[in-house]
């Protein structure tokens, strides 16, 4: 089944990717679990990729002082806060690899799953995600309307998307080039690592509260990238429009009919008027939702439509970046 290759056999680099907005209090400590533990994997060659994503405290510092003491360490930074989905391409963009490791900066993601992953992607895995079996630290009703989001897109899309796993993956080369294809300025990224395939495996962790620093995410935010997360994805509520149009009109057919008919036999009489009121109450409110829908569709096609790059570095390695070609959208 699974194809033959040489990942036993040669040397090979893996790359360590971590988008990083404002985590000057756990950078270092980062930096300290992450060696040790790559420290034992002999096999392989490994390489630090940071994505300064436009951090507003000493970020960028702490980065240029790690890769002044250790050459695996190199750097990507950006012009200003893209958000994470963009800091990660920028940083795939960019890494060197033959496959990656796409962590948080925060230790959310035990650096001591690497080399199990590693171990996965040998035996000719391509794509190696941790799946949570548990969320410390994480409120209830963020745990609940994570799940119930999921559902919900499952049931929306076509797409596997894997409930419970987040960014954090191994993923081989071939998968890496298939994402620098993907050049949609609005990302949702989880949804793209299902939409490319490949062999998948899951592995199975508890996900530790934050090591220090704040998250980064708020609700407002996570209700955007839900909703970016169906609009990039399916059409469904398109359709659903189209449906409840259909629903509606027949409903009114018979509606009609029985209204002709009761006056043909009884004649016609003026009372009616809240059923009336509330009639058009509901169906401005239908048509206002669905204009909302197909808004933000239209929303998404201007967006993608402007071909901006998908994100700018101000310098890599501290080398300024003159040509912004690798966040063009077409590699
Ligand atoms: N992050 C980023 N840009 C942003 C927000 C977050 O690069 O605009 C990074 C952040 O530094 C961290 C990762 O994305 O390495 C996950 O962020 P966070 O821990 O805040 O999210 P949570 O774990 O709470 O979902
Ligand atoms: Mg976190």
């Amino acid at each position: 089944m699974i194809a033959q290759t040489d990942r036993q056999t040669d040397r090979h680099l893996v790359s360590i990717l971590v988008p990083c907005y404002n985590e000057e209090a756990v950078l270092h400590q980062f930096y300290e679990r992450t060696s040790e533990v790559i420290a034992e994997i002999l096999a392989y060659d490994f390489e630090f990729v940071f994505v300064n994503d436009g951090s507003k405290d000493k970020t960028l510092d702490i980065m240029r002082e790690l890769r002044e003491k250790d050459a695996r360490v190199s750097y990507v930074n950006l012009s200003r806060n893209f958000g994470k989905e963009i800091a990660m391409i920028a940083g795939i963009d960019y890494l060197q690899g033959d496959a990656a490791v796409i962590m948080d900066a925060d230790l959310q993601d035990p650096p001591e799953l690497i080399s199990e992953m590693i171990s996965w992607w040998e035996k000719g895995y391509d794509d190696v995600s941790a799946k949570r079996r548990s969320r410390a630290g994480e409120s209830f009703f963020k745990k609940w309307s994570s799940h119930t989001f999921y559902r919900l897109l499952q049931h929306l899309t076509n797409i596997q998307i894997q409930p419970d796993v987040g960014d954090f993956r191994l993923l081989d080369k071939q998968c890496l080039n298939a994402l620098r294809l993907m050049r949609e300025s609005q990302r949702y990224t989880k949804g793209l690592f299902s939409w490319i395939g490949f062999n998948k495996k899951e592995i199975l962790f508890d996900r530790d509260a934050r090591a220090a620093g704040t998250t980064k995410w708020n609700y407002w935010k996570l209700m955007n990238l839900a909703i970016e997360g169906i609009t990039s994805f399916t059409i469904a509520p398109l359709r659903a429009a189209s449906f409840m149009g259909c629903l509606l009109a027949f409903a009114a057919i018979l509606y009609m009919a029985y209204i002709v008919i009761r006056t043909l036999i009884f004649g016609g009489d003026v009372p009616g008027y809240p059923s009336l009121i509330s009639i058009i109450l509901f169906i401005g409110g239908v048509q206002l939702l669905f204009l909302g829908i197909i808004g933000e569709y239209l929303g998404r096609v201007f967006n993608e439509s402007k071909f901006r790059p998908l994100y700018l570095v101000k310098d890599y390695n501290g080398e300024i970046v003159l040509n912004q070609r690798k966040g063009n959208r077409h590699t």
